[in-house]
């Protein structure tokens, strides 16, 4: 009772502070498995992003996490003054709210590479999450780093982290690693900040730098809706009763336009290769439930379709977009292949007719087969059909020893 009271009240003050009941930018978690990535999402915000029985069994995130933080400013103090409450850690004065954001903790076990590519798309920005105690680059480091590099992602943060864990000589060592690596990349003066999230060791300084680095972008408001969905569920408990029952619910970030309760939104590609409409039941982000909402950070949106159908992320990748605005899907698409870039997988990636390759469109991963190939332009065939974008890029995985990689990107034609 005490913490709904106390949740009504965060609401209240929120509204009287003009604040946004959404957050306003996503901001990815990125990097290997064992950076400490999720950790750290939980130093800043209080939150274990994976929180899913599986995921604690196997102590690694599975599906992609959420968390959201409010981010406050000292007006007085010069340093250590970014804090997640409104007092200020440092001279315990009032801090000013500055913005909510959202984190996207995407999974950094490389069996689950296609959970990470699918919220790559909803990333405004980035946080490398690096061990301080392991050698940089690991794999999935490289991996994700193509992977927010083929979504655009401008923004990027190093948390050099598990500082506490190294000697001061070991720490440099490690530093010289990350800088040589992003060297090779399009981040090359990506700020870097040293952490221990188990210390909560200059989380203030990360959040600075998330103020500095990571801006809310201009989102196009006037544009027609399109959300990205990247989790689904069913709300209710076993046993509720029929007309109880409340709809599917699909969690994501609109990526342009305004969405209200009440809403006609088109599902694409929909079920068995068709597209489909519902209505826009409720919406809510963590903050609460509102009547109309826009682009920007995470939030969930409760439809009329049957519950059970969006249980258990069944609805990841879908598209919900106002009715009309995208192409019906296809089944077989061309695109200009472009490999990653040699200096950061020093590997051959030669794709053939007949090769069973991985495209992930949108938020969602697809199985191809190669049709044609003539010179860089390659034709595929795809088990089931989805919404493609002339212009839009797509990532591309090749089967390697068992393992799924992201060998590069294509444009569609
Ligand atoms: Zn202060």
């Amino acid at each position: 009772m005490k913490e709904v009271k106390h949740k009504e009240k965060e609401v209240k003050d929120a509204k009287e502070a003009k604040e946004l009941l959404q957050p306003e930018a996503n901001i990815g978690m990125i990097g290997h498995v064992d950076s400490g990535k999720t950790s750290l999402v939980r130093a800043i915000t209080g939150v274990w992003t994976d929180t899913h029985s599986e995921e604690l069994k196997r102590g690694i995130s599975i599906r992609i996490g959420y968390a959201d933080v409010d981010i406050y400013k000292c007006p007085k103090c010069r340093t250590e003054h970014y804090s997640i409450d409104k007092t200020c850690p440092n001279c315990k004065g009032k801090s000013e709210y500055l913005r909510t954001v959202s984190f996207v903790d995407a999974p950094g076990h490389e069996t689950l590479m296609m959970t990470m590519l699918s919220g790559a798309i909803l990333m405004d920005g980035a946080i490398l999450v690096i061990a301080a105690n392991e050698e940089c680059p690991q794999p999935q480091t490289i991996e994700h780093i193509a992977a927010i590099t083929i979504n655009g992602v401008k923004n990027l943060i190093i948390a050099q982290n598990k500082i506490d864990l190294v000697s001061k000589e070991e720490a440099l060592k490690n530093y010289k690693q990350i800088k040589d690596f992003l060297a090779k990349t399009p981040y090359k003066d990506a700020p870097i900040i040293p952490t221990a999230a188990n210390l909560r060791g200059n989380l203030s300084y990360l959040l600075e730098a998330i103020e500095e680095y990571i801006p809310t972008p201009k989102y196009e408001l006037n544009k027609p809706m399109k959300m990205f969905c990247v989790r689904s569920f069913d709300i209710n408990r076993p046993g509720t009763k029929v007309k109880d029952l409340r709809g599917g619910v699909l969690g994501g970030s609109i990526l342009q336009g305004k969405l209200n309760v009440g809403d006609k939104v088109e599902i694409l590609p929909g079920m068995d290769n068709k597209k489909f409409l519902t209505e826009v039941r409720g919406i809510s982000t963590s903050k609460g439930k509102i009547k109309t909402t826009r682009a920007g950070g995470l939030l969930a949106i409760e439809t009329a379709l049957d519950p059970s159908i969006a249980s258990n992320d069944k609805f990841r990748g879908q598209i919900i977009a106002a009715p009309g605005l995208l192409n019906d899907s296809v089944k077989s698409i061309e695109f200009e292949f472009n490999q990653l870039d040699r200096t950061l997988i020093n590997e051959d990636y030669t794709l053939v007719i007949n090769e069973q390759i991985v495209l992930v469109i949108g938020a969602m991963p697809v199985v191809g087969i190669i049709k044609n190939i003539k010179g860089k332009n390659i034709s595929c065939v795809l088990n089931h059909a989805m919404v493609v974008e002339k212009g839009q890029k797509i990532a591309i995985s090749k089967r390697k020893s068992l393992k799924w990689r992201l060998i590069g990107y294509g444009i569609v034609k």
